[in-house]
């Protein structure tokens, strides 16, 4: 009796070592780690590998039942993950994050994206599938640190494929959050464990680890130029989503109070971060008081004094012209408290005149200051927006009525996004139409990402039969 009660007892404890290893090995010292996440990129990836096959064997409505309880554990934590996300990043506002969260949940396409081409004829039918690419490793940023995970993780599980993420290091206790909602949500509709995974502590190491794997079949790195170029360079498969520098062109059609409107809107939308938001104003002569004063009208405060300009330029951007990393993202009053302003908590965003070649004209601030550069007519705008832009074809923005100068600047600028009379985000399907992603993939061309950018396009040919014309 006394020996089988300590056998009792001893399987406990091996029991309890054993949960306890699989939290170690988990890298979360004294908790139950979250599900999916992983000590060793190796190891994130390992289970993404088996699960994929589970992925791609679930039919199309087992999926949609996945991606359901996905969109809705997003609903449930858009607050819980905005507030993180601006806990521990320092950046943006909570409110415009929850609108982004649950943007995601909404609108971003699931299954019914994967559409079939089809011929038929005397010859039988042929048929063209999108199917799945297998795992995928998707490097995320600290801007979106919570939205761009729940949607690859939507489009690539729709698409039948497995996700490895590695995201950004000073956003991984959001961003992780959100791999474990994700992999909670696909597990309580029936579907696989380990569809989406990451690794506990991220790093440009645990990166490097997923550019050589060799069950890694896409790279999907949406972020700065340093991480679509290191992907490009892996000599995998890679999609990458890099900067823009949006500029919004105001000529003398547009209906200025309507500009001044939709340019604070979407120009200190969550401090500016988004890689869609205006981020240099370019006012045709005629009409640049006015659209100031319309400006101001929206909750945007002016600094007039180019002193106090100079002063706000070097305390918020680095001596090499750069944008200092304490200040991306912060709201309006704390960079003016910077420079000894006080103004309300409120205030949406900072306007100033400057000239061209100002480093908040030419950088990517992602600062809710609003630079305005006046130029004589429609000729010099298109000109001067184009070239701010950088080559990036990102995003480009217009308030006009005439249907000439729109066709102009979208021919001239090549932006992946452009949005005619609204704010920046209509272009990702706020007050817009379409569909939203937080992937915009303007360096290799696919665009607007969504499930079918994660696909392989394969034939299926039957000959001689199904052709019933
Ligand atoms: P970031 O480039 O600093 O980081 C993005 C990701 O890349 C992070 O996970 C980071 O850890 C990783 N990374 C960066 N350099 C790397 C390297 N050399 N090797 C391995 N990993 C590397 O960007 P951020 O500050 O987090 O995000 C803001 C930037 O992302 C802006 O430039 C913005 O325009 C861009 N962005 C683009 C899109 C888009 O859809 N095109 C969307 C969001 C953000």
């Amino acid at each position: 009796m006394g020996s089988s009660a300590g056998a009792v007892e001893i399987a406990e404890v091996v029991r309890q070592v054993l949960l306890r290893l699989q939290d170690v090995e988990r890298g979360v010292p004294g908790s139950q780690a979250p599900p999916g996440v992983y000590a060793s990129m190796e190891e994130a990836i390992d289970r993404a590998t088996a699960a994929q096959k589970k992925v791609a064997r679930l039919t199309l409505a087992e999926r949609e039942k996945c991606i359901a309880a996905v969109r809705a554990a997003l609903r449930a934590h858009a607050g819980e993950l905005a507030e993180m996300a601006v806990k521990e990043t320092g950046m943006g506002r909570i409110g415009d994050k929850i609108v982004k969260n649950n943007l995601v949940a909404d609108k971003t396409p699931g299954t019914e994206d994967l559409t079939t081409e089809a011929w038929s004829g005397d010859a039988g039918l042929t048929l063209v599938e999108m199917s799945p690419f297998g795992v995928i490793g998707a490097i995320t940023p600290s801007t979106n640190p919570t939205e761009t995970v729940f949607c690859n993780a939507i489009g690539m599980f729709a698409a039948g494929n497995s996700v490895v993420f590695s995201p950004h290091p000073g956003a991984k206790a959001a961003s992780l959050r959100a791999v474990e909602l994700i992999n909670e949500a696909i597990v309580s509709a029936g579907g696989p464990e380990d569809a989406v995974t990451s690794v506990a502590e991220p790093s440009i190491e645990a990166t490097q680890v997923l550019f050589k794997h060799p069950a890694v079949r896409l790279l999907v790195a949406t972020g700065g130029p340093g991480i679509v170029h290191a992907v490009l360079s892996s000599g995998k498969k890679a999609i990458g989503a890099g900067a823009g520098n949006p500029p919004v062109v105001v000529d003398d059609t547009a209906d200025i109070e309507k500009a001044g409107h939709d340019i604070v809107a979407g120009g200190t939308f969550d401090n500016n971060l988004p890689c869609i938001a205006e981020k240099e104003i370019v006012a045709v002569e005629s009409i640049a008081d006015y659209l100031l004063f319309n400006l101001l009208k929206n909750g945007a405060v002016q600094l007039k004094d180019r002193r106090d300009i100079d002063r706000l330029a070097e305390a918020v951007l680095t001596k090499e012209g750069r944008p200092s990393r304490k200040y991306i993202g912060r709201d309006a009053a704390v960079l003016l408290k910077a420079i000894g302003k006080e103004v309300p908590p409120e205030t949406r965003g900072i306007v100033v005149e400057v000239e061209k070649e100002h480093p908040f004209v030419q950088e990517e601030l992602m600062m809710p200051i609003l630079p305005l550069v006046r130029v004589k007519d429609i000729d010099e705008a298109i000109a001067f927006a184009v070239a701010v832009e950088h080559g990036n074809r990102h995003t480009a923005i217009m308030h006009s009525k005439n249907v000439d100068h729109m066709t102009r600047l979208a021919r001239e600028i090549q932006t992946t996004i452009f949005v005619k009379n609204g704010p920046s985000y209509a272009g990702i399907g706020v007050g817009g139409e379409g569909f939203t992603t937080f992937t915009i993939a303007g360096p290799t061309g696919e665009g607007l990402t969504s499930a079918r950018t994660f696909t392989r396009k394969r034939r299926c040919v039957l000959v001689d039969a199904f052709s019933i014309r």
